[in-house]
């Protein structure tokens, strides 16, 4: 899998902004495995070191220590941590130098709240990017044949989610957050 392969040039280029000396180039394989995005992988290549939040921060899922260190809470669930680190890169790219992501967002400022936007929503494209949900969501329908493409019943969409998020390795809300936000389905009621 080359970054060309499932990255836009435009995204390519946001995240050479961080690379220094080793620019990412399309043709560049993606370091890790062929199925999904190892966002660890990818974080070393941006000079980013990854460690373990102590128990002090037991109420945060991450911390932009700085903009070469993210801290993860290792108590939660892996594929957490996973779009845990892509948010924290979101914040590197921001321009942020320190930023903690909590489990609970109500305290948040205005500025903090627009950033974490800004964070989730590069975390989503980062780990879930667009040409390899769609992949994975044809390929889902190539295997179920007797599956209606326009026509799903909720658990047919609940299989094709569980299915699709467990090939991108990130849980089933963050990948229906990013469907949704692609456009990729629309409930309609009967
Ligand atoms: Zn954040």
């Amino acid at each position: 899998m080359r970054f060309g392969d499932v990255y836009s040039q435009e995204f390519i280029n946001k995240l050479n902004e961080f690379t220094g000396g080793h620019p990412i180039t399309a043709e560049a394989e993606i370091p890790g495995n062929e199925v999904y995005v190892d966002i660890h992988q990818i974080a070393e290549l941006m000079g980013v070191t990854i460690s373990q939040l102590g128990d002090e921060d037991a109420n945060l899922s991450g911390k932009l220590i700085s903009k070469h260190e993210i801290g993860i809470n290792h108590r939660e669930a892996p594929v957490r941590q996973r779009f845990t680190v892509a948010h924290e890169l979101g914040h590197i790219l921001n321009g942020e130098h320190v930023a903690n992501r909590q489990t609970d967002s109500s305290t948040y400022t205005i500025t903090e709240k627009r950033n974490e936007v800004v964070a989730n929503s590069f975390g989503a494209m980062l780990l879930m990017p667009q040409k390899l949900v769609r992949r994975y969501v044809k390929e889902y329908f190539d295997q179920h044949s007797n599956v209606e493409k326009n026509n799903l019943s909720p658990q047919e969409f609940e299989n094709l989610i569980a299915e699709v998020a467990m090939q991108l390795n990130v849980s089933q809300q963050a990948l229906k957050n990013r469907m949704s936000n692609l456009n990729m389905y629309r409930k309609v009621s009967e």
